[in-house]
């Protein structure tokens, strides 16, 4: 199989990190407040991205797509993603990590064989994914340098900030 067949499992399984290039993307393509699309949980001991860890309420947190239910995205139907061409970088290089031999398969059932065009395609994606982890990474250390605040103090931040 050579590419996503959408059964849906990564959608439904897994809490997905965005970067505020991701929340602002979606909000413009999608029209949507961006506080609806996210949501703050507390940082797990351990992870397979480097998405940096923000305080939000007192607490190191991940920033991830809102859940419908127990993990269960927001923008997730049985049909498929409803914002499948602007869904975050996360989900466009699933389930590929840092290249495409590094390949998780903690919930995709495919083996992953992607055409040329497609690998192209990937790793510009987790080039671009990477870059913005980074900008990230500067993004949160200056929002945990002043203390953090509420998810919502933190949306209205990363839309003032001048990273973009
Ligand atoms: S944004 Fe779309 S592709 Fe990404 S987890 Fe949600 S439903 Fe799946
Ligand atoms: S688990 Fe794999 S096959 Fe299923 S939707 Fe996700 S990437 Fe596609």
């Amino acid at each position: 199989m050579n590419s996503c067949m959408r059964c849906g499992r990564c959608c439904t399984q897994f809490a997905v990190c965005v970067t505020p290039f991701d929340i602002v993307r979606i909000a413009k393509a999608a029209n949507l407040n961006p506080l609806d699309s996210v949501q703050a949980i507390p940082e797990p001991p351990a992870r397979e991205r480097n998405e940096p860890a923000v305080l939000i309420d007192g607490q190191m947190s991940l920033i991830v797509l809102a859940w419908k239910s127990e993990r269960v995205c927001t923008f997730y139907s049985p049909a498929g993603c409803t914002i499948y061409p602007h869904r975050p970088l996360l989900c466009r290089t699933y389930p590929f990590v840092r290249g495409l031999q590094d390949v998780r398969h903690r919930a995709c059932p495919e083996m992953w064989a992607p055409s040329r065009k497609a690998k192209r395609q990937y790793l510009a994606d987790l080039r671009k994914y990477n870059r913005e982890v980074k900008k990230y990474t500067a993004i949160a250390k200056e929002w945990n340098s002043k203390g953090g605040g509420s998810l919502a103090e933190f949306v209205q931040f990363i839309l003032t900030t001048n990273y973009y």
